[in-house]
């Protein structure tokens, strides 16, 4: 039996999700024993497994709960080692991978941070656990607002969604210490480039919608402001849509 509640949330059987608790405490309140359970599995046999060992990564991978992320009907499948669709053709990440970029980003507390692609909030309310303040650009606005609900049912204060093209990233907020982006691309968008702080560090899928496309680090020198690039692992993100045509 799954009950539908009036703010589009749903209770499934044995699951005890509570919908609308935005106290402090809400992060443990709204868990639940078996689904922490598989969210300590799925830290343990698809991320810590896998080489991902900073230990601000895997505890924030234990203390945001995924299920709450993925559209009611997906809550069995939500420590699941795999990408999940959120509706409006756009999908929650594989955890492994959410992971992998985070530790890439080398958080450390203090960071002001921004996410392009903010999809259902999941990657952003991570960031918000890893960095100080975080915003993250989401362009479909049924996504953003459901982000938006999310964060706020889960009592995380220290992430901003907004609505918009997140290749122009957010001008009057930079420079950004980190910049996650959570869409694929032929090239890294020049705004989010000069958005970076000296020493900052941004991880983007980047490639050819046919050749595929690689996880990319990019690291701005703190002296000299020049770019090193690190291309990683081939994967697999949706489209990240801009005004710039050469994005895709
Ligand atoms: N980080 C997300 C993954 C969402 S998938 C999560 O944890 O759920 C990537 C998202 O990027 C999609 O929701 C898509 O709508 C969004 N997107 C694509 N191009 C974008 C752009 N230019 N600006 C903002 N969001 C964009």
């Amino acid at each position: 039996m799954v009950e539908s509640k009036d703010d589009g949330s749903r209770i499934e059987r044995g699951a005890g999700i509570a919908g609308d608790m935005g106290s402090q405490k809400a992060l443990q309140k709204c868990d639940d024993e078996e689904l922490r359970r598989q969210r300590e599995e799925m830290v343990a046999r698809q991320i810590a497994a896998r080489d991902i060992h900073d230990p601000r990564v895997l505890s924030a991978m234990r203390a945001i709960p995924r299920h709450r992320f993925v559209p009611p009907e997906r809550i069995g499948e939500a420590y699941a080692d795999t990408a999940l669709p959120i509706g409006y053709g756009q999908t929650i990440s594989q955890p492994f991978i959410v992971a992998d970029m985070l530790a890439e980003l080398a958080l450390t507390g203090d960071e002001k941070v921004l996410e392009v692609g903010a999809g259902s909030g999941y990657a952003a309310a991570l960031l918000g656990q890893l960095a100080r303040q975080v915003i993250a650009i989401e362009r479909i606005p049924a996504l953003a607002e459901r982000a938006r609900r999310t964060l706020a049912d889960l009592g995380i204060t220290n992430v901003e969604i907004r609505c918009g093209d997140g290749t122009r990233g957010a001008p009057e907020d930079a420079p950004f210490d980190a910049i996650l982006v959570s869409a694929g691309g032929r090239k890294v968008p020049k705004a989010l480039i000069e958005q970076l702080a000296p020493g900052g560090r941004m991880v983007i899928p980047i490639g050819d919608p046919f050749l595929g496309q690689h996880l990319t680090r990019i690291v701005k020198d703190a002296k000299t402001g020049r770019l090193h690039e690190e291309v990683r692992e081939a994967v697999r993100f949706v489209p990240l849509i801009g005004d710039d045509d050469d994005l895709a």
